[in-house]
């Protein structure tokens, strides 16, 4: 099973590509993540990403999808794929059509995750994350349940992204609606983009990706 999650900034896809990896141990494939890590790390990679991703914009093509595909080869064959926040372009789309070709791997859904805009500001604003597990929470909607303390390792520290600032975000959303949202016709036109209420509670979205999935 090999899956992509859609949706804007904020809308949800890191939250519940968590839920799945721990329900069906699937794996995550966040580009997000994948250079936030080369950023801490220093490499060239990260060195390049880290303005352009401090600024909203993108991180090229072909930066993103060479990571993609280090990490999907790495992958066996039988685990399922998420991939979060990647493509972003149709430019990535037809290179994600390629490595999963390439992998002997298909396409089984693409789930767009419907949110309101004006909710997703909050959202990310909102959000901060472990700094030990990586857990994602939000300050009002999904807080830790022991205030502090992460509900997943218990560690007391926690992180906010750098880039999860006001002006930022909506650099993002431009991005979005302008290079990401394009790809979703033709997605479309394989029939198989299935759309999910991302307003809805966190678990009552997981459980519409499970019916999704049949899982
Ligand atoms: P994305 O990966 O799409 O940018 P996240 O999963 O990081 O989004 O979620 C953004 C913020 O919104 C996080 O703080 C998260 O805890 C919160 N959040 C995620 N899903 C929901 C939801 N269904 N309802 C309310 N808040 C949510
Ligand atoms: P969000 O959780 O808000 O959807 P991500 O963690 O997916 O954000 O991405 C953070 C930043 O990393 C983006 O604003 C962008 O600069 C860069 N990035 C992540 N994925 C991609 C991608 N597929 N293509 C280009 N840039 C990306
Ligand atoms: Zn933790």
């Amino acid at each position: 099973m090999n899956i992509i999650l859609l949706g804007p900034p904020g809308a949800g896809k890191g939250t519940q590509s968590a839920a799945l990896v721990e329900r069906h141990g699937m794996r995550q494939l966040s580009t997000g993540d994948m250079l936030r890590e080369a950023v801490k790390e220093g490499t060239p990679v990260g060195l390049e990403a880290k303005a352009v991703m401090d600024r909203g914009e993108l991180v090229s093509d072909d930066i993103v999808s060479r990571l993609v595909d280090e990490n999907l080869a790495a992958m066996p064959a039988e685990q399922g794929a998420i991939f979060d926040g990647y493509p972003r372009t149709a430019g990535q789309a037809d290179d994600l059509d390629r490595i999963l070709a390439k992998n002997d791997r298909s396409l089984d859904h693409v789930i767009e995750l419907e949110v309101d805009v004006e909710a997703l500001v909050e959202r990310i604003t909102g959000r901060f994350s472990c700094a030990k597990c990586g857990a994602l929470y939000h300050e009002t909607a999904n807080p830790p349940a022991k205030e502090g303390v992460c509900d997943v390792c218990h560690s007391t520290e926690f992180k906010r992204r750098p880039d999860d600032n006001e002006e930022t975000v909506r650099t993002r959303m431009d991005e979005y609606r302008a290079k990401t949202a394009p790809i979703l016709p033709g997605y479309e036109a394989r029939g198989i983009v299935q759309r999910v209420d991302g307003m809805d509670a966190i678990e009552d979205v997981a459980k519409a990706i499970d019916a999704i999935l049949k899982c």
